[in-house]
């Protein structure tokens, strides 16, 4: 028998709080980057009652923890417990990754900037003079859309099928980059015309989700532009009926992976406080596509 030396006393601990974390696949994918970067850390799943998240979060900022992602339902919440959230995190109103500094919760939303980066490299376009339609209003929808507002988009269009949703996001881009936004509920007839004149439509709604794969974020008989690059930020499936529609009528697909890969990528660098190289990045992608059965 050999002892298992991985763990020592000095080992940094990271990890994720949610309900359920059972199925997160971040514990694989920053155990990865930790042992590519010869970094003596871990990142472990903390399962917290839906109740519970107040007594977690002082555990969590007593202890040596380091850091932490936050989940679903934890990520508007947790803005409560946090002493210094970014400017970011607090125009998006919810944090995914929280810095510990000797007591001090310091609090990030990689959400954004995950999005635009996986959308960059995946699509090798921008989001600059483009018409953009974003399906969703929730916690996810919010952070793009801040990102697509400030990266100059030439229009922004929320489809959503509660309308006062989309419009409280409207109402709160206007006010704090003054940049305007139309919002249609779902099925509208200016929601569909919107959809067809889009450069670019994005799936921010949980429509589709596993385990109800047969749900589409729009009419099922919808018939996409050809030519239009669609993104679809689920990644379970790997391929959504509504990627699977926008494949069949000539659309550029892409699915949610690439964003959960880089949000990851961000929020380990805010814990190591140091930019992980291009090259080790380009590396891990690869072997993180690889092991997902993507490429
Ligand atoms: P959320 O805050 O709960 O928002 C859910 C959104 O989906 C709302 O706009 C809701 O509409 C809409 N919706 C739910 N069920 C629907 C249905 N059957 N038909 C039409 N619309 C429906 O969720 P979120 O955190 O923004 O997450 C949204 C999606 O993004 C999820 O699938 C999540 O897995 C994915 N996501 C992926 C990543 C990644 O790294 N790839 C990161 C974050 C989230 P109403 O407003 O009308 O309720």
């Amino acid at each position: 028998m050999e002892f298992d030396k991985r763990i020592t006393g000095k080992t940094n601990i990271t990890g994720v709080i949610g309900n359920p974390v059972e199925h997160s696949i971040s514990p694989q994918l920053h155990n990865t980057i930790f042992k590519l970067l010869n970094e003596n850390y871990i990142y472990v799943p903390f399962l917290v009652e839906k109740n519970s998240l107040e007594e977690a979060v002082k555990g969590l900022k007593a202890s040596n923890v380091k850091g932490f992602n936050v989940t679903v339902p934890f990520k508007k919440k947790i803005m409560n417990f946090i002493d210094e959230p970014s400017k970011e995190a607090i125009m998006i109103g919810a944090v995914n990754t929280v810095k510990n500094e000797c007591g001090k919760l310091f609090g990030y939303n990689t959400d954004a900037e995950g999005f635009a980066r996986a959308f960059k490299n995946e699509t090798g376009t921008d989001f600059e003079n483009k018409n953009i339609v974003v399906i969703g209003a929730g916690g996810s929808a919010r952070a793009i859309i801040v990102k697509l507002a400030t990266e100059e988009a030439n229009s922004v269009c929320i489809i959503n099928r509660t309308l006062s949703k989309a419009d409280e996001i409207s109402q709160l881009i206007k006010k704090n980059l003054n940049y305007d936004i139309k919002c249609f509920q779902t099925d509208e007839i200016r929601a569909v015309e919107n959809l067809s004149n889009a450069d670019i439509i994005i799936n921010a709604t949980s429509a589709g989700l596993y385990p109800d794969t047969e749900k589409m974020p729009v009419s099922p008989s919808y018939k996409f532009t050809r030519g239009q690059i669609v993104f679809d930020l689920i990644y379970n499936p790997i391929k959504t009926k509504f990627l699977q529609c926008a494949e069949n009528d000539g659309c550029k697909i892409f699915n949610g992976l690439g964003m959960l890969f880089y949000q990851g990528i961000l929020s380990n660098e805010i814990w190591l406080q140091r930019k992980i190289e291009d090259e080790k990045v380009r590396q891990l992608y690869k072997e993180f596509m690889n092991d997902m059965g993507t490429k």
